[in-house]
């Protein structure tokens, strides 16, 4: 009874997603729970990737290959820096993520090959190739429900060495404290106001902030706005040295493990 009269609500107040949406759906509690944990923790990978942009163009620092790649890698390191059980799932749910995101489309354009960003696929088994390089042990059965074989999960400890060492050169010199990093949220509004009470309550914006902010000395001042943009992505601008975290985009992860729950019903 209680979820038909949400669904109802959320019907008459003409929400088009998150968890309105999903009760409509009848989603369980623990459901809801999931999906919402999983979209945060994604979020929480997009922001290091962000902040690695940021640090690229703030320290100035050289890069080799692609800048995508590179701060995919920032990311996955910075994750794995932290070794707490919290940061360990949001890396498996990060390469989850884009392992799901890969399979909502049936065919690729010349354009996925030439874009800046490697392919999702790829996206998920570089951080898995991290994780399971940082630990054989602790990222094994992960990389082993990847299907990446035993071969490749050792000489992963390479790939890991090698981004290790480099990351280490480069940040060295500018270890210690410099300008702040601010944490600001705009209103999520009627549609993803559930957006960013997750986000606030999860609060990875303000450790995440405190992370880099405490580590690095950084020349001037950064911003990480959590706002509503028309879609569903995260930007760094280094004109006005902010990164935005688009509430649109925790509902795309939201959505992206509902659609994965109802496939594994359907099954
Ligand atoms: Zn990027």
């Amino acid at each position: 009874m209680r979820n038909q009269l949400a669904g109802l609500i959320a019907l008459v107040a003409g929400l088009a997603a998150g968890p309105m949406d999903a009760i409509a759906q009848d989603l369980t509690r623990e459901q809801v729970h999931a999906a919402d944990e999983f979209a945060v923790n994604n979020t929480w990978f997009v922001l290091y990737h962000e902040l690695g942009h940021m640090l690229v163009d703030q320290l100035g620092l050289p890069v080799l290959g692609r800048e995508e790649d590179a701060v995919d890698n920032i990311a996955t390191f910075a994750l794995l820096a932290l070794g707490s059980d919290t940061s360990d799932q949001a890396l498996i749910d990060a390469s989850h993520g884009w392992m799901l995101s890969d399979a909502r489309y049936d065919s690729f354009y010349m354009s996925d090959f030439y874009d800046e960003h490697s392919l999702d696929l790829q996206r998920a088994f570089a951080i898995t190739c991290l994780m399971v390089g940082n630990d054989r042990k602790k990222f094994r059965d992960a990389a082993d429900h990847m299907e990446m074989d035993t071969g490749r999960q050792r000489s992963c400890a390479d790939d890991y060495a090698q981004v290790e060492t480099s990351l280490v050169a480069l940040l060295s010199p500018y270890i210690g404290e410099g300008a702040p990093i601010e944490v600001v949220y705009e209103d999520g509004g009627a549609d993803f106001g559930w957006a960013e009470r997750i986000l606030k309550r999860s609060k990875i914006l303000e450790k995440t902030a405190e992370d880099i902010g405490s580590s690095f000395a950084l020349p001037a001042p950064i911003t990480i706005r959590a706002t509503l943009c028309d879609e569903a992505n995260a930007f760094y601008d280094s004109e006005t040295r902010e990164v935005l975290v688009c509430y649109e985009l925790i509902g795309d992860y939201f959505d992206m493990l509902v659609a994965d729950m109802r496939s594994e019903e359907s099954d």
